[in-house]
């Protein structure tokens, strides 16, 4: 079969990449306002390079309803078009690229941040945006390295491609650059607390001594408030979606009483429990869910699956 590009599909990576190339630029070295439109832009380049992929696989996964798939639709772009989520769902189930939950929960990240951008503006410090950004962009860079077959790639695409990652280092000079000055005080800090992942800008940062605060990005919030953005960020849960029987992770705090303790079940784990108020930290194995109550509990030598309010309370 030949194997021609469509009209679409050519449009899809190129403008893909054009709207990459510009996010990049808006990013480096924007004010409030470019940074505003380099999240738009890369918030759609990104959606254009994934699609770009599937429809290497078959030019009818970029329609919503396969179904209603036809040549002429394509050619017209007259269809509606598979949303980002389907998108992502595609590439795994039919194209055997699974993403991440890391980099799934950072793609969620970026388009909710743009719907809110494009709603009340900005309200996140100029350093969280571009850091949470430069890892997105980090993560479509390897995406086109490891899935896009160069040899299917025109001059102009080519010609992309390269000034993206030009453009790139540069960017990523500044985030390291940031980093290394701030090491000393991070690694200070974590002698004397926990220091975690960064709901806001995804840098291992934010410091937990009675609330939590992050030193690269500068956001800032109660323990319960910062737990709550963490287990949406980070671990793509929120409050509203344990319908399929996913638990919502945040508990009571066993040794300050704040419902701040976070069960990270994250694959590259970061910590195993945490509290966001206090700073307290457990172990994967330090603690478990009380066969009884179901409550979380921190396991003692002779372990039997309860908690020490149910082992009172079967004794009493
Ligand atoms: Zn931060
Ligand atoms: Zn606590
Ligand atoms: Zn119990």
């Amino acid at each position: 079969m030949k194997k021609d590009k469509g009209l679409l599909e050519f449009d899809l990576l190129e403008n893909g990449l054009d709207f990459i190339i510009f996010a990049i630029n808006q990013l480096k070295n924007g004010g409030k306002n470019e940074l505003k439109y380099g999240i738009l832009h890369l918030s759609a380049g990104v959606d254009l390079v994934l699609k770009y992929r599937l429809s290497q696989e078959h030019w009818s996964l970029l329609f919503a309803d396969i179904n209603t798939a036809n040549t002429d639709k394509l050619n017209s772009g007259d269809f509606k078009s598979v949303d980002s989520v389907g998108c992502i769902d595609r590439l795994k189930r039919i194209c055997g690229i699974e993403l991440s939950e890391k980099e799934v929960n950072q793609l969620k990240h970026l388009r909710d941040r743009r719907n809110r951008l494009e709603h009340f503006g900005i309200t996140e410090s100029v350093a969280a945006l571009k850091s949470s950004t430069f890892k997105v962009l980090n993560f479509i860079l390897n995406f086109i390295n490891e899935h896009i077959d160069y040899s299917g790639l025109n001059e102009t695409e080519e010609s992309l491609l390269e000034s993206i990652r030009e453009q790139f280092r540069d960017f990523e000079e500044f985030i390291q650059k940031r980093l290394e000055s701030l090491k000393p005080k991070i690694e200070s800090h974590k002698r004397m607390t926990a220091v975690t992942i960064c709901p806001t800008c995804y840098q291992d940062a934010l410091v937990i001594d009675d609330g939590a605060s992050c030193l690269f990005c500068g956001v800032s919030g109660d323990g319960e408030e910062m737990a709550g953005n963490f287990v949406f960020q980070i671990l793509g849960i929120s409050s509203y979606d344990t319908k399929d029987g996913t638990e919502y992770p945040i508990y009571e705090c066993s040794e300050c009483g704040a419902e701040s303790l976070v069960h990270s079940r994250l694959e590259d784990e970061v910590f195993g429990w945490l509290c966001f108020t206090c700073g307290t930290e457990w172990s994967e194995q330090e603690k478990a869910y009380c066969e009884t109550c179901g409550h979380p509990y921190s396991k003692s030598e002779y372990d039997i699956g309860m908690c020490s309010n149910c082992i009172e309370y079967r004794i009493g």
